[in-house]
């Protein structure tokens, strides 16, 4: 069922249900809007299916636009909603961050990444209502209680700390994890953190998807397609390639640079001056992904002691 997200470029997450004795079970559930909504209840009658009855709503990944309407869904139904504990985690510490530690923590954030000259009021997008939070959480390697069905989460860990894909015999719901022509957004919160390397989690999640082998892939945005499996490492091979574009760009530079320079050095799909500030913010957000991942490899390093932090080639 594809659900609209309202003034967004995406369109539309799609949303899935598997049929089950005990009530169908939904793979996400949409952004929290009467739209949203709206698309959500007719796609259900178009099945046949009565809201009331929803057993259960697994939710990929937190995003608004996977988990925003399993709240609603689960006061209609009274159904369980399920997401993985690290995601979990995220979504109690949301609800628990007023608007202003929101926007505090964003705007020392973008200070410290060298955003000279950026409204940050205009940057920090606002904020969506924080989704639901969880019954029930899942890790690695369960079977998601859909009765007879042998649903099977899988880590994959990258776009989010959390995020899962979920296997159905020869099928693979992917999320935002693997998108038919698209990539997602894999960023760093804040961008000088050094405890995690999320683009090094996405890419070995790449390869754990592709060793399912070639299943369909069911994913969130855009649409079905074949062979998961190849669609994963050809991902990867994108990342590498930037990867290596950045290490070289590092290189030829010689001087240490902010995250925030670096970010517009890079190329993106459209000029680094024509992104709105928050998309400039999402793309220093991927930038400094890509720069841990260079760090965590031991090819380029971070520049000790500086504010705001910067990075260099390793012999430079
Ligand atoms: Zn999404």
């Amino acid at each position: 069922m594809p659900v609209p997200i309202p003034g967004n470029p995406l369109g539309y997450t799609l949303v899935y249900a598997i049929e089950s004795p005990r009530g169908p079970v939904l793979i996400d559930a949409g952004w929290n809007h009467p739209d949203a909504w709206e698309a959500l209840s007719d796609g259900f009658a178009a099945l046949g299916i009565d809201v009331a009855d929803v057993y259960g709503v697994v939710v990929t990944h937190f995003h608004p636009d996977h988990a925003g309407l399993a709240g609603q869904v689960r006061e209609v139904s009274g159904a369980w909603i399920a997401m993985h504990e690290a995601d979990a985690a995220i979504v109690t510490l949301m609800r628990g961050l007023a608007d202003d530690e929101h926007r505090d923590f964003q705007a020392e954030m973008l200070r410290r990444a060298g955003a000279e000259g950026l409204d940050v009021s205009v940057a920090v997008a606002e904020r969506p209502v924080p989704p639901a939070q969880p019954d029930r959480t899942l890790r690695d390697g369960d079977i998601v209680d859909v009765p007879g069905r042998g649903l099977r989460a899988i880590h994959t860990p990258g776009h989010t700390p959390g995020h899962l894909c979920l296997r159905l015999e020869d099928r693979l719901f992917t999320g935002d994890h693997v998108l038919p022509d698209i990539t997602p957004h894999v960023g760093i919160y804040p961008y000088d953190r050094t405890d995690v390397d999320p683009l090094g989690d996405f890419l070995k999640s790449l390869e754990k998807v592709a060793e399912q082998g070639p299943l369909t892939a069911l994913p969130a945005h855009e649409w079905i397609f074949p062979d998961v499996g190849a669609r994963a490492l050809q991902i990867r091979h994108h990342h590498e390639e930037r990867l290596h574009t950045l290490a070289t760009l590092l290189t030829s530079s010689g001087e240490p640079l902010t995250i925030w320079e670096i970010a517009a050095m890079m190329t993106w799909n459209r000029a680094w001056d024509d992104l709105s500030p928050m998309l400039r913010g999402l793309a220093a957000g991927e930038a400094a992904a890509h720069l841990r991942t260079l760090e965590a490899r031991g090819e380029i390093r971070r520049v000790s002691g500086v504010d705001p932090v910067r990075f260099q080639a390793l012999d430079s």
